[in-house]
């Protein structure tokens, strides 16, 4: 009846206790049986894990407690990062595999540092003597005989306890009874003193924070300093190769930290691109502005034209006297053919008229193409008026040297292209949204 009514007490106690959450840490030589060991309390089947290269988390509840696990890896290089989870953790899962002897060393070293930390000295270990379904695996006395346990959490004032044990032997309900025990164990120790550790670990915390707070504004500050000195000596040697420096505000401003999240660099980006197409759209919209011609300019471009108009009648006046030259000698050869027609020369005149289908086509050709001379009164008018709008920006102006070296050949020579086949007839178009400027092709 008495333990009825203590039971029903204890029972009552603990139902009225807070749900407190736990953070342990899971730490041991790579190869021990961590990750094993935290897939068969968690329910999954140990059985085919790799070993951990990083960090796994796990979160349970046991009880009144919401438990979190840090698995962390256990490679040489990886260990220094165990550090960092000290301050938040109540307690220590040290996982060791009992049946590799040679390792022994390294694992007892390992142990020692862990406990050896300011930030871990004090708190409750629970060592797991893994992988004793194995053949040579050490029994419990002689682990801690080879790790000198007793020695280590004397001088580190940690309560520590062993359990023997397999994490392969099952999972979830089926799990190993000793990994289970521990892990009551350790809860157990740590509600005892529950309010004292959680305190520590807030402290602990807090100054880890305000560490690695200290330690990233140091970092930035080296990176900074590494960066101004690198641009110095890139300035001095563009200085002294006389090339131009670049701005140093240009540059990206150095962050604390560059790994920001991925959607704010996205949108960082986008923004960028949207101010860029704004000020191209500002720059396309100034450039077509300046297309229009403004008043003042009209007047210089009056005076221009005027010169161009002079040009125009001295090239209409070559081309002119170009083409009598050519239809003179168009009249010559059919001259001729009507000679042969007479004389009877068949050779003569079948290539007379041969030459003569050919140029009658040309110049049937030409004349369909040809542009009436202006007049010379017209051209040479003292005050003519700007008829033509200004050719648009990019529009080459034809110049008077051009025009008067491509019309030279037209009627004295034949041109031939690179095959020896004659080149097709010199023609006249006019350019559009024009009257007077001619482009000769
Ligand atoms: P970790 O590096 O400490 O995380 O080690 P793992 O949990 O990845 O285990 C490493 C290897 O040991 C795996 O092949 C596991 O299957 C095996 N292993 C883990 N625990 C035991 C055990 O109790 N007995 C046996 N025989 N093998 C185990």
């Amino acid at each position: 009846m008495y333990s009825l009514m203590a039971n029903c007490c204890n029972w009552l106690k603990r139902w009225r206790e807070p749900v407190r959450s736990v953070t342990l840490i899971m730490v041991g030589l790579d190869n021990a049986g961590k990750t094993a060991t935290v897939k068969g309390i968690q329910g999954e089947s140990p059985e085919d894990v790799a070993p951990t290269v990083g960090f796994s988390k796990i979160d349970l509840k046991q009880g009144r407690f919401e438990v979190t696990i840090f698995d962390l890896g256990g490679g040489k290089r990886i260990r220094a990062i165990w550090k960092n989870y000290y301050a938040e953790s109540y307690g220590v899962i040290f996982v060791v595999d009992s049946s590799d002897v040679e390792r022994m060393e390294e694992t007892k070293e390992t142990m020692s540092e862990v406990l050896k930390h300011p930030k871990i000295a004090g708190k409750p270990v629970l060592v797991l003597a893994n992988k004793q379904d194995k053949e040579g695996a050490l029994a419990e006395a002689d682990v801690i005989e080879c790790l000198s346990l007793e020695k280590l959490v004397n001088e580190h004032k940690c309560l520590c306890q062993i359990e023997p044990c397999s994490a392969i032997m099952g999972y979830g309900k089926k799990i190993d009874k000793s990994i289970k025990k521990g892990l009551l164990w350790l809860l157990h120790i740590i509600a005892k003193d529950f309010d004292a550790l959680h305190e520590r670990i807030q402290k602990d915390t807090i100054e880890q924070k305000a560490a690695e707070e200290q330690e990233k504004r140091e970092r930035a500050e080296r990176v900074r300093k590494i960066r101004e000195e690198r641009d110095r000596k890139e300035r001095e040697e563009a200085e002294r190769e006389g090339r131009s420096v670049p701005n140093e505000d240009d540059s990206e401003p150095i962050r604390d930290n560059p790994f920001q999240p991925i959607s704010a660099v996205i949108t960082e980006n986008e923004k960028k691109i949207e101010q860029e197409k704004k000020r191209q759209r500002e720059e396309n919209e100034k450039s077509s502005i300046a297309l229009k011609p403004k008043t003042d300019q009209e007047q210089m471009d009056t005076q221009s034209l005027n010169s161009q108009r002079s040009n125009e009648s001295r090239l209409v006046e070559n081309y002119k006297s170009a083409l009598t030259q050519r239809l003179e000698h168009e009249d010559e050869n059919d001259q001729q053919i009507s000679e042969s027609l007479d004389s009877g020369d068949n050779a003569t005149l079948n290539s007379g008229i041969e030459n003569s289908k050919k140029k009658t086509k040309k110049l049937k050709l030409k004349r369909s193409h040809r542009v009436e001379p202006v007049n010379a009164e017209e051209t040479v008018s003292p005050n003519p008026t700007p008829v033509a709008p200004l050719a648009p920006v990019g529009w080459e102006t034809p110049t008077k040297v051009n025009r008067i070296r491509k019309l030279e050949p037209l009627g004295e020579t034949r041109r031939n292209d690179f095959y020896g086949k004659p080149l097709p007839p010199l023609t006249i178009r006019q350019r559009p949204n024009s009257d007077t400027h001619e482009v000769i092709s």
